[in-house]
């Protein structure tokens, strides 16, 4: 298995390579040269073994054993995954891991593969010669209006190779200078430059696992088992908190791989670029508003890019065509008729505001919801999600899982104000033990006065020099 450019460069990279280097010399996303199937066995073979043998099992179809031997990819997913608990069913919480976020799932794995690939190339190097680095470079939405504690668990981390660069912007600036300085040849060669948002493959790949852990989970749930004769009319459907596009172009490939999903909802808050590109096929940038939902506020989606390559690609079957097309796609695009037909096929949308996002947090804390047994305190991420799959209508085959996102208690401000008519609320019990104190703890950030790729060149320049 190869990568290569969505925007066409000739150029085939490695797994590592496209891991390693992030973004294509041409400014482009990598993607797999195909998409491969599924082996004829999976729904047995794949089936009632852990999430780590699933994880080994997926990853193995995108990563040749040439690169990472099978024993040592089995060691760096053990490694990954040792510090999450067990997620739930039907919302689909991603966020036990360290930092509690569903960015944990890719991102712990991410991080063992750049140990992996860096140790690799440093082991053959004789003692004289300077040892391979790298720096990584990432773009967060951080510590915005209802983010203090998201903002905290970053600002606040002790290691002296982290440095927190607070932009006066907003995420799609980051996001920009971000690529920007990844473009920038002689910079990236000096610093060797490390992409870790979802703009790495290996994010994408990571995630997914759990849309396939989530199908088995179902069944299970179900009491279906592999031959159960109505096994084949289980159908699902995904609803997706959507900001960079990332979690829900997973989705996107394990549909394609071969899991019975019936469709994916990209939700979006008032943030709407990719659900007005749904409704009307115009992906048009009309700036960013905060919403309560911050990791969401984004109106340049990265994997949009990896998406449109695909539905370019099955609508002229002619890769020269494709590249020249998602290489326009950046400053805005609309597409026809055929193309919205393929979206439809795949995907639904919805928009979801601050204050139906308040309302659904209060209606499944105070039970209200229909078909709910206990009060569930959820994030303002997946109550866009939540609202977005209420809306949907599904006939009774098919089965809704929402994935949960994030940590109710990292978005304090949103779930406090949905909860403040509800006296016996107290924060305090939803609050993990890690969290406590992180507020008081001390900062470590570096004031960006105006979003400007330079000035982040500069600073980064100077930490790492010091
Ligand atoms: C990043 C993030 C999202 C959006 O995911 P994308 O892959 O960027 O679409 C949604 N919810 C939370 C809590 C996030 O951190």
């Amino acid at each position: 298995m190869k990568y290569r450019s969505t925007r066409g460069s000739p150029k085939s990279l490695s797994f590592s390579e496209a891991v390693l280097v992030g973004l294509a010399e041409d400014g482009g996303l990598f993607i797999p040269h195909y998409i491969p199937n599924l082996p004829i066995d999976w729904r047995t073979t794949w089936r009632n073994i852990p999430y780590t043998t699933l994880a080994h099992k997926i990853f193995s179809l995108y990563i040749p054993s040439s690169e990472i031997p099978s024993k040592d990819l089995e060691n760096i997913i053990n490694r990954s995954y040792s510090s999450f608990k067990t997620p739930n069913l039907y919302l689909l919480e991603l966020f036990h891991g360290p930092t509690f976020a569903f960015k944990d799932v890719a991102l712990q794995f991410l991080g063992k593969l750049f140990e992996y690939f860096l140790e690799k190339q440093n082991a053959k190097k004789s003692n004289a010669e300077e040892l391979n680095k790298i720096t990584v470079l990432g773009a967060t939405s951080g510590d915005t209006g209802g983010a203090a504690i998201y903002g905290a668990e970053m600002t606040t981390v002790p290691d002296d190779n982290v440095h927190n660069l607070v932009v006066e912007g907003t995420f799609d600036d980051c996001q920009d200078i971000v690529k920007t300085l990844f473009n920038d040849t002689l910079f990236n060669q000096k610093f060797h430059l490390g992409a870790v948002n979802s703009i790495n493959w290996a994010r994408i790949l990571a995630q997914i696992v759990y849309y396939f852990h989530s199908y088995f989970q179902l069944l299970d749930s179900l009491n279906l088992t592999p031959d159960s004769h109505n096994i084949s009319g289980v159908k699902l459907q995904y609803i997706v908190p959507t900001g960079n596009f990332g979690d829900v172009l997973s989705g996107y490939y394990a549909k394609q791989m071969g899991l019975p999903i019936d469709s994916l909802v990209i939700a979006t808050n008032s943030n709407d670029i990719l659900d007005q590109f749904y409704k009307n096929g115009r992906y048009e940038n009309s700036g960013v508003v905060e919403t309560l939902s911050p990791a969401m506020d984004i109106t340049v989606s990265s994997n949009f890019e990896r998406w449109l390559w695909y539905l370019a690609y099955e609508e002229t079957e002619h890769d020269e065509e494709i590249d020249k097309r998602v290489n326009r796609a950046g400053k805005g695009l609309l597409i026809g008729d055929v193309l919205q037909k393929i979206v439809r096929r795949d995907f639904n949308s919805a928009r979801v505001t601050d204050q139906e996002t308040l309302d659904t947090i209060n209606r499944y804390y105070s039970c209200k919801s229909k078909d709910q047994l206990s009060p569930y305190v959820l994030d303002p991420h997946t109550a866009v999600g939540v609202t977005a799959a209420e809306r949907q209508h599904v006939t009774s085959e098919i089965y809704q899982i929402c994935l949960a996102t994030a940590h109710p208690a990292k978005f304090s401000d949103a779930v406090e104000k949905a909860l403040e008519n509800i006296p016996s609320f107290r924060f305090d019990a939803i609050t993990p033990p890690e969290f406590k104190g992180l507020l008081e703890k001390k900062k470590r950030i570096s004031h960006v006065d105006r979003a400007d790729p330079e000035l982040v060149r500069e600073i980064i320049e100077r930490e790492l020099k010091s």
